[in-house]
Parts: structure tokens; sequence; C-alpha cells
């Protein structure tokens, strides 16, 4: 239902809660988080409400080094509303952590592939075969980007996914289909949401992302191409209505 994803230098986890709560106006039924610390994942969700969420984390004693992350909230189409199957979803390694608003229509026939290539999938959801897909291609040597541009190929219905690795933890990556993403632009940290209502308070400057492509989000800058590789043109635009959240 909502998701949102940050590079820069502040807390990670700060902006993604905070992003996370300018979209509650949604509705939804879970929430969570992954956050690139150290050469790691931390994956935090929770059923229910924002603060079980943040009761988590604060019980955990998050640390706040990571300075990327994602989050998101469920409105469930596949699973129950339970903690297993909130966002994001990782793969068996837990190197690849991604949340997804939307549906996989063929993730029944990518359930059974991944299951009779040895993976154990944990979740009743439809979004976890992607984090699958994106693992196998990593470990193969591909970037997180050309992963995700290889996955969605292979992807049927309507998705936006924003996705991070281990081993890249300065990068997020998102993709869309038939499900809006939008980019923050701000000054040595950028932004992901599926709402610009999410960043506003931090850039009102934003990249529409268009059908079938994928987006590179780090300090510095974005990259963004098509699901086939080619560079997409991009524009920017200010965003000057006013944004109730
Ligand atoms: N289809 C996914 C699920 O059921 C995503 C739902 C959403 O858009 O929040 O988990």
């Amino acid at each position: 239902c909502g998701i949102v994803g940050y590079v820069g230098s502040q807390p990670a986890l700060d902006v993604v809660i905070e992003g996370l709560s300018r979209l509650e106006y949604r509705g939804y039924d879970s929430a969570g988080t992954a956050v690139s610390a150290d050469g790691k994942l931390t994956v935090t969700k929770r059923a229910g409400k924002l603060a079980n969420l943040r009761e988590a984390l604060a019980g955990a004693g998050h640390s706040d080094t990571g300075r990327s992350g994602i989050g998101h909230t469920r409105w469930a189409t596949h699973g129950p509303p339970n903690d297993r199957n909130a966002h994001p979803h990782t793969d068996c390694t837990g190197a690849v952590a991604v949340v997804h608003n939307g549906i996989i229509e063929n993730f029944a026939a990518l359930r059974l592939e991944l299951e009779a290539r040895g993976h154990e999938l944990s979740s009743d959801t439809d979004t976890e075969a992607v984090a699958h897909l994106l693992e196998e291609e990593v470990a193969k040597g591909a970037s997180l980007a050309d992963a995700m541009r290889r996955v969605c190929l292979r992807l049927e219905g309507a998705f936006t996914l924003v996705a991070v690795y281990s081993g890249e933890p300065d990068l997020v990556v998102g993709a869309r289909r038939n499900s809006p993403l939008v980019v923050g632009v701000g000054a040595g940290e950028n932004f992901l949401a599926s709402d610009v209502a999410a960043f506003i308070a931090h850039t009102r400057d934003a990249i529409e992302l268009g059908q079938d492509q994928v987006v590179e989000l780090q300090r510095s800058g974005v990259t963004v191409t098509g699901f086939d590789g080619k560079p997409a043109d991009v524009k920017e635009y200010h965003v000057d209505w006013d944004v109730s959240a």
C-alpha cells in the first residue's frame, strides 16, 4: 500500500518511519522496515499499526548507523495480515529485502519454480518470490539494479518494488509497472515513495517514474533505465501544490 525508500546522511530508519507515518491515511494492516548497515540488513515488521513496529524497533535497540533503508505499509491481498506476511520480504540468506505494492499475477508458478530449485518460502504472499529471484541474480554476480531489471521482465501484474541488498549498502533500487513510484531529489540524499506525501517535508523536487522503469537511488544522484536497461529520459518537476498528510 505505502512504500518509502531513502539513501543519504540522516539515520535512514527515522526518515523511513516518518515517511510511512505520512502515508498512514491510505490505510494498512501491517508495517515493516529494512535498514542497511555494516554489510548486513536489519528487517523488522509487525502486523497492526506503526506503533507496533515502533515498539518492536525500540525493543530491539535498533542501531541508527544505517543511512539507507526501505519501509512498507501493507494492505494484504495474498495471505492474512500477520507478522510473517508483512513486508519487507527476504530471501533465504537475508541478503536481499524487498517491499511491494500491487499483485504479482504469476506468483504461484514462480514459487513452484523457486521451490524446485531448493528455495524455502516462508510467507503466503505473492511478493516473497521476488526476494528469492533477486537473490538468485545477485548470487550469480549481478548488481541489484541488473537483478531487478531481469526479474521484472519475468513478472506479470501490477507492482511497485523497492529493494536493498547487503552487498551494495549505499543503494536502493525501485521499479514499477501499473503502480506509482516517485523519486524525491534532495541534496546529498534521495527519496523514493509511492506518494510524494512521504517526502514532501524533505524535498519538493520530484521525478515520476515511467511505466516499466527501474531507478537506482544513491546519495549523489539517481539513474533511471527501462526494464531493458536502456537509459530513460527523466523530467524533474517541482511539487508546488499543498500536500495534506
Ligand atoms: N500483494 C502484496 C501482499 O499481499 C502487497 C499488498 C500491498 O499492496 O500492500 O502482501
